[in-house]
């Protein structure tokens, strides 16, 4: 098993844009309760893996003695090779001295920061408890901490957003000292108020023009993409997400985390903190992938990647070009196609799977 998942799913708020499965806690008891049920979930998956990455909901919403008594319960049984990755996820409002010295503890060695913006007014648009002063205090306490990998996330594209206001965010966030970027364009999620409040997106050519920019911005400085949505610099890629980016084996563990066993096996816990601490089992979804299925997703995934999709006959996308780069039989996406890389996956999918003799070459 490659990657371990583990979602904490509580928050001190719910920010206005998000669709991920989270709670306001009602009280200190119930974290406990979910903890001790999220122990015998990790206990069952007790085996080696490359990563960890903790993620939510806000796992630093967690005080000093419940994040020791989640990560003795990880250290007891999670055991992880040689070059190991283990991430946290950290609202800026809650990371301090105490719970950076605990995660170094225990060998925590990738924190992701989620800063969305370094411009009040959006991050007050969006529901965000953090202002753009704290970002600047936190990134300083992590590195006089001594961490060496930090991703920051952020998100553009939504008609509150400035473009210009988007540029000053991008040069100031590339002098942090950090060795990961996440850019995320806003997508407007049915169920969030977001969506009830009718929140639009920027009109098609800005947001490709927001694009180009960050493009041009973070190349500059050393990041480099290597997933549609992430700039690392040299050798600093997300390896936890790479998992799921090239389809290898992970389990998620906690309410709606999904796990994947090579080659169609996935099967996703329930989205209810009640059902989940009732009987986790019991509520578990599976999904067995036919083979259109996985073929579907090997496309989406590696037109994702910097490494682009491999074709066993490229000219079944030659009326496509202004969409791709190519490069022999491997084709990566341009700016053009990734504004619209969902459609071209299906396109392609369809032309391969129409084809009964055509096949992918990386398959
Ligand atoms: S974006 Fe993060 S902090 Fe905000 S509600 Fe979602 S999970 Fe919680």
């Amino acid at each position: 098993m490659k990657g371990f998942y583990i979602h904490i799913p509580f928050c001190k708020v719910k920010c206005l844009y998000c669709d991920f499965y989270k709670i306001i806690p009602k009280s200190s008891f119930e974290i406990d309760n979910f903890l001790r049920v999220l122990s015998m979930e990790i206990h069952e998956n007790s085996c080696y893996y490359n990563t960890i990455f903790i993620g939510g909901g806000t796992p630093n919403i967690l005080d000093r003695n419940k994040l020791i008594e989640l990560f003795e319960v990880i250290v007891k049984n999670i055991k992880l090779y040689e070059n190991y990755e283990w991430t946290i996820e950290l609202n800026p409002e809650l990371v301090n001295l105490d719970n950076l010295v605990i995660f170094k503890d225990y060998g925590i060695n990738r924190l992701s920061l989620g800063i969305q913006s370094l411009d009040d007014y959006e991050l007050k648009f969006m529901g965000r408890l953090h202002r753009k002063r704290d970002v600047f205090k936190k990134i300083d306490l992590i590195e006089r901490l001594g961490f060496e990998n930090v991703n920051v996330d952020i998100i553009f594209g939504g008609y509150f957003q400035d473009v210009g206001k988007f540029r000053k965010t991008l040069y100031e966030i590339v002098n942090f000292p950090i060795t990961h970027i996440s850019t995320y364009l806003l997508t407007i999620e049915d169920g969030t108020p977001f969506k009830k409040l009718n929140i639009k997106l920027k009109d098609e050519d800005t947001i490709e023009e927001m694009f180009k920019m960050k493009e041009e911005i973070l190349y500059e400085h050393g990041f480099y993409r290597y997933e549609i949505s992430n700039y690392a610099k040299k050798g600093f890629q997300c390896k936890h997400n790479l998992i799921y980016w090239k389809r290898e084996s992970y389990i998620g563990v906690g309410p709606s985390a999904a796990s994947f066993i090579k080659p169609n096996i996935r099967y996703k816990n329930v989205e209810n903190l009640g059902l989940y601490l009732e009987d986790y089992k019991k509520y578990r979804e599976y999904e067995f992938l036919n083979d259109e299925q996985i073929l579907l997703e090997k496309i989406y995934l590696s037109l994702r990647l910097d490494e682009g999709l491999e074709l066993q006959d490229i000219s079944i996308v030659s009326d496509l070009t202004e969409f791709f780069n190519i490069y022999g039989n491997r084709i990566k996406p341009n700016i053009k196609g990734i504004m619209v890389l969902d459609r071209l996956a299906i396109e392609i999918f369809q032309r391969i799977n129409s084809r009964e003799t055509l096949k992918l070459s990386s398959l």
